[in-house]
């Protein structure tokens, strides 16, 4: 225990007047948050919170407005963000390409053009462009899913090397405004990675940070297959041309493909580094699930490796990935814009049974929701829109709404805190947790999901400074 006598036990910071969804584990709610030393001191009704108040305490009177933990966007390429906004991949579908692009993107079928960023001063200010815009969104974590050398000669520029030693630097220099973890890559971003680079990769990883808790070596990205339109997800059904895919990781064969997937999980499992496994196919689901299993059958230490995307899991692997603690790491917004190209090549009925995030939920399986941005714009307000409509009508009721609502805010936050490992520090608004919040103009549990798009970010907290304050030139 922390309790100590200080000669100031006043707040440094009150928001009071509102409603604070704290999302703890019995859904406790207040009217007012106090915060100390970058902490949460309290959380209750205004009376209680303004015993908090002392000379030097900044308050902030919520007029209603409500509070509820920072947003973790648990798969973000913060770098290759700050280097297209305002563009995105998606974006540009929508303005009117023909041809599906590649989900994850193919950053390195880049020929024809110049790299987005060649110099650490780019990468640096693409960083810091991204940390204004997504602070700006209410984002107080995020993971930078794949950085290494595997992308040191890679086209765009956003995922080598060069782009850990940016953000090493601007945490030195406190210019971080997001807690940041890193999985790093060995391989090719969406491409074919070897065992030997991916072992030998992760045995020389340096893994320690100054302040692990704004920026983290969490562990290895792993590219075990593409994706279905280009018929790359490894899968028990059939594309129209006959192909059912396979694994991108390098070997003669299927079987020595999957054993060198296998033995990569193994050897980053034993070496206490987390995997996030980009996996898409539900033969590469499997592989992957079986090859965790392998690895915890020699070490039960809690890194909770997870499925990135997973559209085809199906319930055998849900109720496997439970009882290992694996996670599941979707983007409903690739499940709603892209269900009806896997509809296309795979079928109605495989499509309408992908990213099941509900059946994923209900089986124990700790569901992040993210924005892969900049596939998608990176706005969570969207994410769980896209969510809401993708598991369809929920029981009727407001209570039922809301108790969506909560599960789908806690899918960006207290899920991606476990994906963290940070569960005992961050994702709810308890006492003694960072303080790491944003604050709404409404309450997001009395707008129905399809409306939150339009509730505004009005405040930004992490560590309990204000990084973001509303301004127009933020908003669009
Ligand atoms: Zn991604």
């Amino acid at each position: 225990m922390q309790r100590r006598d200080t000669p100031d036990p006043s707040a440094d910071l009150v928001l009071r007047g509102g409603t604070v969804h704290t999302l703890d584990q019995d859904d406790t709610t207040g009217t007012a948050i106090a915060i100390r030393h970058g902490r949460i001191l309290r959380v209750g009704g205004d009376a209680e919170v303004t015993a908090s108040i002392g000379r030097r305490t900044r308050v902030i009177d919520l007029d209603g407005r409500a509070v509820i933990p920072g947003i973790n966007d648990s798969h973000l390429h913060a770098t290759w963000l700050g280097a297209m906004w305002p563009n995105t991949v998606f974006g540009a579908m929508d303005a009117g390409a023909a041809a599906p692009p590649p989900v994850d993107g193919d950053p390195h079928d880049t020929s024809h053009s110049a790299p987005l960023l060649t110099t650490r001063a780019e990468r640096r200010a693409a960083i810091l462009r991204a940390g204004e815009l997504i602070a700006s969104l209410g984002i107080t974590s995020y993971t930078e899913p794949g950085i290494g050398p595997g992308e040191d000669g890679g086209a765009t520029g956003c995922f080598g090397q060069d782009v850990f030693d940016a953000y090493v630097e601007l945490e030195a220099e406190r210019r971080l405004t997001a807690r940041v973890n890193v999985l790093a890559l060995f391989g090719v971003l969406d491409g074919p990675s070897t065992l030997r680079d991916v072992t030998t990769g992760l045995r020389s990883l340096e893994r320690e940070t100054t302040r692990p808790t704004w920026l983290r070596v969490a562990g290895v990205k792993l590219f075990a297959d593409g994706i279905p339109p280009m018929h790359q997800a490894w899968t028990r059904h059939r594309y129209p041309d006959g192909t059912s895919g396979g694994l991108l990781v390098a070997g003669l064969d299927e079987e020595e493909r999957a054993e060198n997937l296998r033995r990569m999980i193994v050897e980053a499992n034993r070496l206490g580094y987390q995997v996030g496994i980009h996996a898409t196919g539900d033969r590469t689901i499997d592989t992957a699930i079986a090859a965790v299993e392998d690895a915890l059958r020699d070490s039960r230490a809690e890194l909770r490796h997870y499925i990135i995307h997973g559209d085809l899991v199906g319930p055998g692997e849900l109720a496997r990935m439970a009882t290992l603690g694996m996670g599941l790491n979707v983007q409903p917004g690739i499940a709603v814009k892209t269900a009806s190209w896997l509809a296309a090549v795979l079928g109605d009925d495989v499509a309408a049974s992908a990213w099941p995030i509900g059946e994923a939920a209900r089986a124990g399986v700790s569901v992040s929701l993210s924005s892969d941005a900049p596939i998608l714009a990176p706005d969570w307000r969207q994410g769980i829109a896209d969510a809401d409509a993708w598991l369809g009508a929920p029981l009727s009721g407001p209570t039922a709404t809301a108790d969506r609502m909560r599960a789908l805010l806690r899918g960006y936050t207290v899920a991606p805190a476990r994906q963290d490992g940070a569960e005992p520090w961050k994702g709810t608004l308890e006492p003694r947790k960072v303080a790491d919040l944003c604050v709404l103009e409404t309450d997001p549990l009395n707008v129905a999901a399809s409306e939150l798009p339009t509730v505004g970010v009005e405040l930004t907290v992490v560590d309990g400074e204000l990084v973001y304050e509303r301004e127009p030139v933020y908003m669009r």
